[in-house]
């Protein structure tokens, strides 16, 4: 099927129709999987909400019927856009956001980098430049001389109304902030910040945002102390739980330290393991003891989730998350914050708490540091014994976006493999830093609502999923366990709803998890497997 090209003006179309069509046909194949039907969304969300830009949407909050409400969010838009482009209310990315507005040269390098681009079958709409263009065009039009006199003279002709600024919303929700076109850009235009930036325009003025990231993310984090809705009696009873099921698997009970002041690590975990795979933190517990590391859990509200998603769509909200994490440490005394297999609070705790608070702040002091380098200092020091072949399967590696493109941390995950697997690590093609996202970067991994879930498995997962079928080709036969390793919580549960959906597990036997779950399984001490491979 040839695809139309959407034009720029169409953003402003009032039509209900999406102005991009996402088609089965369209999409690359994925070798060895047959492409399951891409659903229509029901008839009965059609009513209700705003499907207009490409046939799908995370946002359950009912489109605007009466002008009056239509006019709220335009307005909003627009002040929200002019604080983006003011130093006093938009401090912390201003100069970078400006930056990149004014010098794309349009030479189109970055659009073959980008794996939604190009899992999508080059849907014009999601190239990295399309929603820049969009902004780009909106500002000149309204808030140049030029634009507003010839804007068809100055590629400037885009009508702001209702739909303008909803399908933006929409588009800014197709970017997984994954930054891969970043590097490849010549002049370094950051489109994901640009993405970001609208995404913060709407929650910060509008305080419109995924129900996942804003009601049940941070706000429910904030109110409860997790985004899962755990409360402190729940964590500490979870960790209890894992203290039974540890002695069950490894034959001796480990205590589980929990708010043990002084201690040299306070380790914040991503809350999600608790729940979906309590095996990973369970995993650390069962390392540190083994390597005599002093270190302790936190039940303080916050203090046991390092889930921060603020990072991607709200500087006010990742402020309130990071300072709270900053002073539980402080107030434990502990002398650094290691944070587990997480991305994204790797991003939030180290890259930009940097960046949002002064320096003066003296919380921000505290040290703060990704788990790989230490997981690595303890697989070299010789203080636990490992046994490469407990673990002789096929092994993948994918690296987080957050960990590896953004922070650099490369190595240590791949040594630490050498030390603990008996067959050499399949780098995927492209790897390291120059990884595709998984495709639930951003907060996609958790987005749900209506029918985003189709589009996240079918278009954004899609280029991580040929990479993994591609990796594994010579030993697809299902005889065979092939083992994912992703010491991110998001990365996991993007690529548990990819396996599900392409049948991954049971087809080829292909599953995922943690580095540290392999690390433990690797033990020599240990009376059993510390893996469980799904039922077959
Ligand atoms: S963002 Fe960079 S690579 Fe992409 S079109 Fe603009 S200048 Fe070229
Ligand atoms: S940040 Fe990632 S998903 Fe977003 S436009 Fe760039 S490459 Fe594509």
């Amino acid at each position: 099927m040839t695809k139309r090209l959407t034009q720029f003006k169409e953003m402003a179309s009032l039509s209900n129709e999406p102005i991009a069509q996402i088609t089965a046909d369209d999409l690359p194949p994925i070798p060895g999987i047959a492409q399951p039907a891409i659903p229509a969304p029901r008839p009965r969300w059609l009513d209700t909400y705003d499907f207009s830009l490409d046939g799908f949407s995370d946002f359950e909050i009912p489109a605007p019927k009466t002008d009056e409400e239509k006019k709220r969010i335009v307005e909003g838009f627009f002040r929200g856009l002019e604080k983006l482009f003011d130093p006093e209310n938009n401090w912390t990315f201003v100069k970078a956001f400006r930056l990149s507005m004014d010098y794309c040269v349009r030479c189109q390098t970055c659009s073959e980098a980008c794996h939604t681009y190009v899992g999508s079958g080059h849907q014009e709409i999601y190239r990295p430049t399309f929603r820049s263009e969009i902004l780009r065009r909106i500002y000149q039009r309204y808030y140049t001389t030029s634009g507003k006199l010839l804007p068809a003279f100055y590629g400037a002709d885009i009508e702001v109304n209702f739909k303008t600024v909803w399908r933006l919303l929409e588009l800014s929700y197709r970017c997984n902030l994954c930054r891969r076109c970043v590097m490849m850009c010549p002049v370094g235009v950051d489109n994901a910040l640009i993405a970001r930036e609208i995404r913060k325009l709407f929650s910060q003025e509008l305080g419109i945002a995924p129900v996942e990231l804003l009601k049940k993310g941070t706000r429910q984090q904030l109110q409860v102390g997790s985004s899962t809705g755990m409360r402190p009696n729940a964590m500490k009873s979870l960790v209890s739980d894992m203290e039974d099921q540890i002695e069950e698997k490894i034959g001796r009970r480990i205590e589980i330290p929990v708010d043990k002041k002084g201690a040299d690590i306070l380790l914040i975990h991503n809350a999600g393991e608790f729940l979906s795979w309590p095996e990973n933190p369970a995993a650390f517990a069962i390392l540190f003891d083994a390597a005599g590391i002093n270190w302790t859990l936190s039940s303080e509200m916050l203090g046991y989730d390092g889930v921060n998603y603020g990072v991607w769509f709200d500087d006010v909200e990742l402020a309130r998350v990071a300072l709270r994490h900053l002073q539980i440490a402080r107030d434990l005394g502990v002398k650094k914050v290691v944070v587990g297999e997480c991305g994204h609070a790797h991003k939030a705790m180290m890259v930009i708490a940097d960046r949002v608070f002064p320096g003066d702040l003296c919380i921000s002091e505290m040290p703060r540091e990704s788990c790989l380098p230490l997981l690595y200092q303890i697989a070299a020091s010789g203080r636990v014994k490992f046994d490469p072949s407990r673990n002789n399967f096929p092994i993948t590696l994918h690296d987080s976006c957050n960990v590896v493109r953004l922070m650099g941390i490369v190595k240590p995950q791949r040594e630490i493999i050498k030390m603990i697997c008996a067959q050499p690590l399949r780098e995927m093609t492209p790897h390291g830093v120059w990884n595709y996202c998984c495709g639930g970067g951003s907060g996609f991994a958790i987005m749900n609502s209506l029918n985003f879930g189709d589009w996240r498995k079918n278009v954004s997962s899609r280029m991580k999923v040929q990479q993994i079928m591609a990796v594994f080709a010579d030993v697809l036969d299902p005889s065979i366990n092939k083992y994912v390793i992703a010491a991110c919580s998001n990365c996991k549960g993007t690529i548990r709803d990819a396996q599900g959906h392409y049948g991954l597990w049971d087809q080829y036997h292909i599953h995922y998890g943690g580095l540290v779950d392999l690390m433990v399984n690797a033990m020599a001490d240990l009376p059993k497997p510390y893996l469980e491979w799904p039922e077959a």
